[in-house]
């Protein structure tokens, strides 16, 4: 039998799922978390395969909207090898437990994206790297006065409207986020046009108030790029798109996701703790891990199979150690990435 076909039981784990830690095992069967009690029943069969992951949380896979390169990758700038580049971090992720990602292509020559835009696919991921989700185009459509590390050369108005997008940046097809600054001339039915077609727009390097976000997000934007960096700083009159967070002019039900450089660095410390509290929950160990999943996941409209570890998602997901280590990392079910410790050279016991 295929492996990919057996029946696979993670035994001696405690598990997130429904926000929750609980103790429980997860059963797999064709790259999928499939509901036990269904197979008790309709097939009474057991476990192919048990895997013991003594004691350790299991935990969705991390899921990375934005990576602009890594591994001494830069996506923007390695046109000639785009794809070896985009394998190189993909396989790098795993052993940071992250599952799934966008590739992110910053304020480029038109050239590059016609170039580069097609060469990213959309992929399953497996032992040679985690899942490609799309791309992820940071720009050209930003504000030159907050063009961060962006070359002003390339930065583009939006003087045509949509028609404007697809000629810079011809097809669209592998692209899952855009960010643009929504205080553009005709930047409302862009943002319009993009959602329709299931891209999920982001704000980000702009000059914009809290009315031109609050209107952005009226046409479809949900998503903040680099909360707080590259954009207008909080001013108590007008606190611009970080205002977003705490708007009531947002539709009920409706969440603004932001993405965030939680480095202490790019964003002090005391600023991740004011963009945490506007969201009051308890601080967690489950809201830091589905800061990671769940929400990325439900950004780019995916929850229902990644992110989660519910019946019928995707077998995606990490094993953490108790210094929160990544012990190992598993696409569709498969393991690929083990770390290797000393005191637990059989952390992934296998019983046949
Ligand atoms: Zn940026």
């Amino acid at each position: 039998m295929l492996r990919h076909h057996k029946l696979l039981q993670f035994i001696n784990c405690y598990i997130l799922r429904d926000h929750k830690i609980i103790k429980e095992d997860i059963w797999v069967r064709c790259g999928k978390i499939v509901n036990p009690e269904k197979i008790f029943f309709d097939e009474k069969i057991s476990a192919d395969e048990k895997i013991d992951c003594n004691g350790f949380l299991l935990a969705p896979g991390f899921i990375d909207l934005q990576i602009n390169g890594g591994f001494g990758v830069d996506f923007s700038n390695e046109v000639d090898k785009i794809e070896e580049g985009v394998r190189k971090v993909a396989k790098g992720i795993l052993s940071h437990g992250v599952t799934s990602f966008c590739p992110t292509v910053v304020t480029s020559p038109t050239h590059v994206y016609e170039e580069v835009l097609p060469k990213i696919r959309k992929q399953q991921g497996s032992r040679e790297g985690a899942s490609i989700l799309g791309i992820h185009v940071e720009g050209p459509f930003i504000n030159n006065e907050k063009k961060g590390a962006h070359p002003s050369s390339c930065i583009q108005t939006l003087d045509k409207g949509y028609e404007k997008v697809l000629n810079i940046y011809g097809n669209i097809e592998n692209v899952t986020i855009i960010t643009l600054a929504p205080e553009l001339t005709n930047a409302s039915p862009v943002i319009a046009d993009l959602t329709a077609k299931g891209i999920t727009v982001s704000l980000g390097h702009s000059m914009a108030n809290l009315h031109e976000g609050e209107i952005a997000v009226d046409h479809g934007a949900s998503f903040i790029t680099h909360l707080f960096n590259a954009m207008l700083p909080f001013h108590h009159r007008d606190p611009g798109l970080v205002g977003l967070l705490t708007s009531d002019a947002i539709p009920a039900g409706k969440t603004i996701y932001y993405g965030i450089i939680s480095d202490g660095i790019h964003t002090h410390p005391a600023a991740l703790r004011i963009a945490h509290r506007t969201h009051p929950k308890a601080c967690s160990m489950v809201e830091a891990l589905e800061a990671a999943s769940l929400h990325p996941a439900q950004a780019i409209g995916i929850s229902k199979n990644k992110g989660t570890l519910n019946y019928g998602a995707d077998a995606d997901f990490i094993l953490i150690g108790d210094r929160f280590e990544i012990l190992s990392t598993w696409i569709a079910g498969e393991c690929v990435f083990e770390k290797k410790t000393s005191c637990s050279p059989d952390s992934m016991l296998i019983i046949k």
